[in-house]
């Protein structure tokens, strides 16, 4: 993406003042690094690779007080582990201490530094304000000599901490008051956790950071805004050296140029290193990893990947005035990344008990898409069956409230992948309390189980299902803006202790995600053993926290709007292959031969006698046509009819077969055939006497012409606005038709001679 220190680098490069981008990220050791220092990374090592240059890593390590080398580790990881590399070598500021010591001594030198023996608040006192210039401090004059001579003995530990300091000589009526004398050095008697008892005295960072950018030839020096205010100190160190590849204490190799740009701030987030040590140190937080710190070790325990963050990056750009971004950009990063690589899985977090009633005994697991299908990736699992499975103890309500599109008394809803079910009984403890339901399986889709579902739910079968660990984790302060600690947010961290998730995912790693479908992206935490998984909610579905609802896709939406609106494809219902058993072998030749719906199959599967009856009619010659009409009429209407009551049936294959023949030939319709069907049940014979017995035959054409003039002429009104254009009306008449041929029109054909006569 282009931005304005893109244009600076574009620039130097064509003008010929560099060849090689050279940046860098110069963290201290003092802490781990955030979601801040992503951006700066981002944008350093970002542009190095942009242009085909390099960026130091380099530790800014000249405060023994509180850098450790546990940081510098965390550091190297979290860099890594954002895509980015530093090569060899790794850089110490700290490395430098005697280069930077002797670049001091050339400044006492030439005059530019001297040793200063004010106290601390007298120093203060000299610098002046914004209004007032500075006093010139009374050690300002001290011989060069005498200077050299103090350095020395300050450095060989001869003073106490604050007896000295070395400051420039830099401009005490300067209208930036960093350039009023700033101290570069200090005394300072703390071992440095990589020098050791080595130094006594630390070079402080204006001095250090614009030397060390210099010596490793660093050609674009990008930070902050902040630093703005430091850039003249920065220049004006750099100035008292001349430039030269000879390495003396009078020269530097280059002369690097600070760019500042903004700095990242988020909503409902805190990301100063200092308060976020703080957190850690007085257990606010579980550690630096916590799940709910900026930190980058903890963002990733949480889940976010490393492309989401580099994409959230690009997304805030870089600019140059400071702003507070919504932290739901960050989580909309982390779903669009994980919506394609996070396989779906079922997870159920407040169990109830569901018994399914009239399951198909042979489907005792089913294949399931890890993603759904507009997503066109690979990759299915097995979730498995059985009679005893768990839904969300929120998805049933009784009695339920205006627009529920989840369970209740009566209810039918589609249980995902598995099929529609219809909740006929709710059993309540003494307290009434719900304890269980009782639901029957009504077929795998719409159309076979005669029956439209309200909405879906996610399951998982009782006896197979993973025992886990779930925590919660929502925002760690509830106020926009954070200031004190006192803002944390109590609900930032919920344990579920007993949630049921499909037994698909055992067996997952440490850092691997998976949407548990409705309840949002989840990780496998590294607290989990091979016996009990523990997972972290890495974000959810949608934004929670939006003050307006965001117009969600359709896998964000909430459960509500997505199961009013998912079509039915959405979901994929059992398949023949799905079935066990020697029923499987036969489901797929219904399917595969005979052109037999799967959802049909598994229905007749289910049931031996129906299925028999049915390839007695393939048997007996229904093929093509006929042959789905019969398996339609079986796995319907027959299957209807005959439940509970189940005598030896007074017609078979033949008879089917001669049915479906009947109407595939186009003498009967379906709706005579079912009314045959009913016939036969009842005293069995032939169909085509029966269809002659009933003066059923569908209607010719001239049959049909007369029905359509009688229908015409007992509407002249309709009639006439369809002729004004009122088309619509043509259901309406067609609807007549039908109910005067008593279910011997066909439908079509009717529907086109209709439009020919209203013309
Ligand atoms: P903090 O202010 O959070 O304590 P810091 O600036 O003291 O962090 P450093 O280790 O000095 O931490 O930072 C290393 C680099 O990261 C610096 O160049 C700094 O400008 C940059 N950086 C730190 N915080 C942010 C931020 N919020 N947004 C962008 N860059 C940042
Ligand atoms: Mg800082």
């Amino acid at each position: 993406m282009q931005n304005f220190i893109r244009d600076i680098i574009e620039a130097d490069l064509e003008s010929g003042k560099h060849t090689t981008v050279v940046t860098r990220f110069p963290p201290e050791p003092n802490g781990y690094l955030h979601i801040g220092h992503a951006k700066a990374i981002c944008v350093d090592f970002g542009l190095a690779q942009a242009f085909g240059g390099r960026c130091h890593l380099r530790m800014d390590d000249t405060n023994p007080d509180a850098e450790d080398v546990e940081y510098v580790e965390a550091i190297q990881r979290d860099v890594r582990w954002l895509g980015f590399e530093w090569g060899e070598p790794m850089y110490f500021a700290s490395d430098y201490y005697e280069r930077l010591y002797e670049h001091a001594v050339h400044l006492i030198r030439i005059g530019k530094a001297y040793v200063c023996s004010l106290t601390e608040d007298a120093m203060r006192e000299h610098r002046g304000s914004l209004t007032e210039p500075g006093k010139p401090s009374p050690y300002r004059s001290r011989s060069v000599e005498e200077n050299l001579d103090l350095f020395a003995r300050m450095r060989a530990g001869e003073f106490a901490e604050g007896a000295h300091v070395v400051r420039l000589r830099g401009d005490m009526a300067a209208a930036n008051m960093k350039l009023r004398d700033p101290a570069i050095y200090r005394i300072k008697r703390a071992p440095h956790y990589r020098t050791g008892d080595a130094w006594c005295i630390y070079p402080l960072y204006d001095y250090t950071h614009c030397l060390s950018d210099a010596f490793e030839g660093i050609t674009h020096s990008i930070c902050t805004l902040e630093f703005e205010n430091n850039r003249d100190l920065y220049d004006w160190v750099l100035a008292q050296y001349e430039v030269s590849d000879v390495a003396s204490p009078g020269t530097v190799p280059c002369r690097p140029r600070q760019i500042e740009f903004a700095r990242l701030n988020l909503t409902y987030t805190m990301m100063s290193k200092r308060k976020l040590l703080q957190l850690v140190e007085e257990k606010r937080v579980q550690g630096w990893d916590d799940p709910r710190m900026p930190t980058l070790a903890g963002m990733r325990r949480r889940g976010f990947t490393p492309e989401s963050i580099r994409a959230f990056c690009d997304l805030i750009g870089v600019a140059k005035n400071n702003s507070l971004v919504d932290v739901g950009k960050l989580e909309f990063c982390i779903r669009d990344d994980l919506n394609r690589r996070a396989p779906r899985a079922m997870c159920v977090l407040d169990p109830l008990e569901v018994e399914l009633v009239d399951l198909p005994v042979a489907l005792s697991s089913l294949a399931a898409p890890s993603f759904p299908a507009e997503l066109e990736l690979d990759g299915t699992r097995r979730l498995p069956v059985s009679e005893r499975v768990f839904v969300e103890r929120e998805d049933f309500a009784d009695p339920p409230p205006a627009r529920w599109h989840r369970l209740s008394p009566g209810a039918v809803v589609r249980l995902r992948h598995l099929g529609l079910v219809r909740c006929e009984e709710v059993e309540r403890g003494a307290d009434g309390a719900v304890q269980k339901l009782r639901c029957r399986y009504l077929g795998a889709d719409e159309a076979t189980a005669g029956t439209k579902a309200k909405g879906t739910l996610h399951w998982v079968s009782a006896q197979d299902a993973l025992d886990i660990e779930v925590r919660i984790y929502d925002r760690l302060f509830d106020v926009e803006e954070p200031e004190s600690l006192d803002q944390l947010n109590p609900r930032s961290l919920v344990v579920i202790s007993n949630a049921k998730l499909e037994p698909s995912v055992a067996g997952a790693v440490a850092g691997a995600s998976f949407q548990f479908e409705r309840h949002g992206y989840f990780c496998v935490d590294p607290d989990s053993s091979t016996e009990r998984l523990v997972f972290n909610r890495t974000v959810t579905l949608r934004d929670g926290w939006a003050k307006e609802e965001p117009r969600a896709r359709e896998h964000d939406a909430r459960p509500e709007s997505r199961e009013a609106t998912r079509p039915e494809e959405q979901t994929r219902a059992p398949s023949v292959a799905d079935l066990e058993g020697p029923v499987r072998a036969r489901a797929e030749a219904l399917v595969s031969a005979h052109g037999v719906s799967e959802a049909v199959a598994i229905v007749l599967a289910s049931d031996a006698t129906l299925l028999d009856l049915v390839e007695a009619a393939f048997t007996a010659g229904a093929s093509g046509k006929a042959a789905t009409l019969v398996a339609n009429l079986v796995a319907g209407d027959l299957r209807a009819r005959l439940s509970g009551t189940r005598g030896p049936l007074g017609f078979g294959g033949r008879e089917l077969a001669e049915l479906g023949g009947l109407v595939a030939a186009g003498t009967v319709t379906g709706a005579v055939a079912r009314e045959v069907l009913g016939r036969l049940v009842e005293k069995g014979g032939s169909p085509a006497d029966l269809v002659r017995e009933l003066g059923a035959t569908t209607l010719g054409q001239d049959a049909l012409v007369l029905l359509i003039d009688e229908v015409l002429a007992a509407h002249p009104d309709e009639v006439a606005r369809y002729r004004a254009g009122k088309t619509a009306l043509l259901g309406f008449f067609v609807g007549q038709l039908m109910r005067r041929a008593r279910g011997k029109a066909d439908a079509k054909a009717a529907e086109e001679l209709l439009r020919e006569r209203l013309g």
